[in-house]
């Protein structure tokens, strides 16, 4: 099993040894805002902590991680130019599969001025990108994350994160990779398996991927697999399970070939 989206950073060691027994073999860790972003040196020293300090950590559990990289829109500092200078450098090495998470938060000008200069730099280097979608003015904000993407990148390159039951409808027609994310107060693995059963046949199971986002925030790293125990307690098949919990995942992130 893959966790698509997690926050090592803000973990303790013993959710990586659970996470290993509960059959996850690998996740992604993305950039985030653990703490004040108040200069791009404290931005690039989050990176640093996620690829020295956290993929030490998850090795000595056996936890493959790899991780995606970027200024998310709560991590905007006010030299975030000196960020977007160094990115390309972070996101050439061979344990970064992706720029992320990257998105609007409040939908400002400078979050979306930001936003777009990271799916332009992606595009030009190949580069998937993880989109974060927020908890306020959910509906409203995806929207406008919608239209950003379009414009700018390649839709097959973008997994947008966070999807619940109130956008679910707006992502229909958008060809990307669409990230579930089961978290206490967010979504219970039912409600998951609810949400997928309704749009699965529609939107296609190829394009659907499960992740906790484990953070500071009320997290259950058993997410995934619990998930997985729920669709096959409501008889899916093997296959369809596998694809969500797993295939999706390392084909969108190439995690075979890294
Ligand atoms: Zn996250």
């Amino acid at each position: 099993m893959i966790d698509s989206h997690i926050h090592a950073d803000c973990r303790p060691y013993e959710d990586f040894e659970l996470m290993m027994l509960a059959g996850i073999e690998s996740a992604i860790t993305l950039a985030h805002d653990p703490m004040r972003m108040s200069t791009s040196a404290v931005v690039l020293d989050h990176f640093y902590r996620i690829l020295e300090n956290d993929f030490k950590r998850a090795i000595k559990n056996g936890l493959t991680l790899k991780a995606a990289l970027g200024l998310h829109p709560r991590s905007i500092c006010p030299d975030y130019e000196l960020v977007l200078e160094k990115l390309p450098e972070f996101l050439d090495r061979e344990e970064v599969v992706a720029l992320g998470e990257v998105g609007l938060e409040n939908a400002s000008e400078l979050e979306k001025k930001v936003f777009k200069a990271q799916l332009l730099m992606a595009g030009e280097l190949g580069m998937k990108v993880a989109v974060h979608t927020p908890r306020s003015n959910k509906r409203e904000i995806t929207i406008e994350t919608l239209s950003i993407i379009k414009e700018n990148i390649e839709t097959s390159m973008v997994v947008v994160d966070h999807v619940d039951p109130s956008i679910i409808d707006l992502v229909e027609d958008f060809e990307g990779m669409l990230g579930i994310t089961v978290q206490p107060e967010k979504m219970t693995p039912t409600e998951a398996v609810e949400l997928l059963d309704r749009t699965i046949e529609e939107y296609g199971a190829e394009r659907f991927m499960l992740d906790s986002d484990i953070s500071s925030s009320p997290s259950d790293p058993l997410s995934v697999p619990k998930t997985v125990h729920q669709m096959k307690l409501a008889g899916w098949e093997k296959a369809k399970i596998k694809m969500l919990s797993n295939d999706n995942a390392t084909n969108f992130y190439n995690l075979k070939k890294k």
